[in-house]
């Protein structure tokens, strides 16, 4: 097997995302030379050998990451590079796969070696098409999907190689604005994916609907379990129709065929009716349960492995008591 480069950068106190450590289990699967080199702030003191540091590597910022990979990569000299598809090294390493003359293949979530030969495989046409594929151009940069492979552990470095990098941007960092728990976007890091359906703003039993106590019951939940949030597709089209809705779900919360395909390892679906263009977004959700009035829903049809049929209202009220929302 050629020479692995698996490249990482530190978020907030030092640490490296869960994503790093699975793409770090990656390269190992494959066998052979694999040497770590970490960007950010402290980067000296994470898991890598190779480490570019600094404050002007704090920040997602495209001109001091590239050039952190771009020097990274070159001073690694391997020819197969690892990277976990953050949203940060999703912008970066294209750039620097170019300056290096090498290629950059994105959304990879297998990878094979057989006889030295490196095989990558990915979904195409809406998670519909699994392809593999191979190449002969050289550094060989691969974005690996978060969620694919279980993460390794990794002590810091016993020696660690800085290098000397400048940090040359015309983008200053004034402030961060983030997001409350994820609540504005499928947040990938979360343990559990949490999904409401439109059965949320429907009339329930007593003829009335109850859209706020439904806001209330799931931001409770979501903050206090830390999880991400997922809507069906009917549930953010309604806003659009007039009708009753949850103002904090938009598009980007969207799962299914015309949405996302997240990679939680758990995930719970509320009020939603489990039918196929939805659920064609679960697949690669690990351990998938069900709260639904209907027992004869779609996720009763082998679409979950638990389906629990019950008032979710009822459902979620116990369960934001039992962790303290
Ligand atoms: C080409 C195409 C692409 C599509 N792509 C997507 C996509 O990407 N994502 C997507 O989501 N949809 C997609 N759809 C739409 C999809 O087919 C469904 O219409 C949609 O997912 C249904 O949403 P829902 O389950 O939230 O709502 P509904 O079908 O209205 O179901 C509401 C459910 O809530 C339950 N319920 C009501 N009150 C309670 C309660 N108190 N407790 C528990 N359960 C309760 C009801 O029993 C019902 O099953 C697509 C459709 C097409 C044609």
């Amino acid at each position: 097997m050629e020479k692995i480069l698996v490249l990482v950068h530190t978020v907030e106190g030092g640490a490296v995302p869960r994503a790093a450590l699975e793409t770090l289990a990656a390269a190992r699967s494959l066998g052979g030379d694999v040497v770590v080199g970490v960007f950010g702030e402290s980067a000296g003191s994470s898991i890598g050998s190779l480490a570019v540091e600094g404050e002007a590597f704090a920040p997602a910022r495209y001109a001091t990451d590239a050039a952190a990979c771009g020097a990274l990569i070159t001073a690694s000299g391997a020819a197969v590079v690892l990277a976990p598809h953050t949203s940060r090294m999703g912008r970066a390493l294209p750039g620097a796969a170019a300056r290096a003359g090498g290629v950059v293949d994105t959304h990879i979530t297998g990878l094979a070696a057989e006889r030295g030969t490196l095989t990558a495989s990915r979904w195409f046409y809406r998670q519909r098409i699994e392809g593999t594929i191979s190449r002969a151009a050289r550094p060989w940069v691969l974005l690996i999907e978060p969620g694919s492979f279980e993460a390794a552990e990794a002590a810091p470095a016993a020696a660690v190689t800085k290098l000397d990098v400048k940090a040359v941007s015309k983008t200053e960092l004034v402030g961060f604005e983030s997001p409350e728990g994820g609540e504005q976007t499928i947040r990938p890091d979360a343990e559990t994916l949490f999904v409401a359906g439109a059965g949320w703003t429907k009339k329930q039993k007593d003829g009335q609907t109850h859209t706020p106590e439904a806001g209330e019951l799931i931001l409770g939940f979501v903050r206090a379990a830390k999880s991400s949030l997922g809507s069906s597709k009917s549930l953010v089209d309604m806003g659009s129709e007039g009708q009753s809705v949850l103002p904090f779900l938009t598009h980007l919360h969207q799962i299914g065929q015309t949405g996302s395909t997240p990679r939680h390892k758990k995930g719970l679906a509320t009020c939603c009716h489990g039918e196929e263009p939805h659920v064609v977004g679960w697949r690669f959700v690990r351990e998938r349960r069900a709260v639904n009035l209907d027992a004869n829903c779609g996720w009763a049809r082998g679409k979950a492995d638990v389906l629990y049929v019950a008032d979710a209202f009822e459902v979620v009220r116990e369960l934001n008591k039992l962790i303290g929302s």
